[in-house]
């Protein structure tokens, strides 16, 4: 049986569109660029506890950059000093890939691996171009949320 969902779950990735299984900007925990970054916000990522947060700039849909969770650490909340920006622009993380919300799920799990991304920023087809670096967010999708389509069944994460 289960690897009869399995089987379901993987043919079916050709004809699923990634906007159907992404997670949508509003359920997207991430900081804005110009946010000092003090306990208070410390204590917040480590309470949602993704690994990679987006950096939006003025408007939620307008992403500019990742930080990883691990980037807060060791770092001086006292002097005040440190905004979400300085710490995106001193790790330099690479920018997610960007998704057009109508490819499969097929073509996105290839393209994520392909050039090894785990995380990916869908776009909207129409208000944006593949070259544009900072396209209209309308999600994100994780190698997981393609595997857990493929398997039909939720990851538990550690
Ligand atoms: P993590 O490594 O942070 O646990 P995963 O890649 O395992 O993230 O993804 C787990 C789920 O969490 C996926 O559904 C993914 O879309 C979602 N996710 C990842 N990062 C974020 C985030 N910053 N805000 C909201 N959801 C997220």
């Amino acid at each position: 049986e289960r690897e009869k969902n399995i089987m379901t779950g993987v043919l079916g990735l050709k004809t699923k569109k990634i906007s159907d299984i992404m997670t949508h900007l509003i359920d997207v925990f991430m900081l804005e660029a110009d946010r000092v970054v003090d306990d208070e916000l410390v204590l917040t990522v480590h309470g949602y506890g993704y690994s990679r947060i987006p950096v939006y700039e003025k408007q939620r849909d307008n992403i500019i950059g990742l930080v990883n969770i691990r980037d807060f650490a060791l770092l001086d909340t006292e002097s005040g000093k440190f905004t979400v920006r300085s710490v995106m622009n001193f790790y330099k993380h690479r920018y997610g890939k960007v998704i057009m919300s109508d490819d499969s799920c097929y073509d996105v799990f290839n393209q994520l691996k392909k050039e090894q991304y785990h995380l990916g920023i869908v776009a909207e087809h129409d208000s944006s171009s593949k070259k544009d670096p900072k396209p209209r967010a309308i999600g994100i999708v994780t190698l997981e949320d393609i595997i857990e389509e493929m398997i039909q069944e939720e990851i538990i994460d550690e």
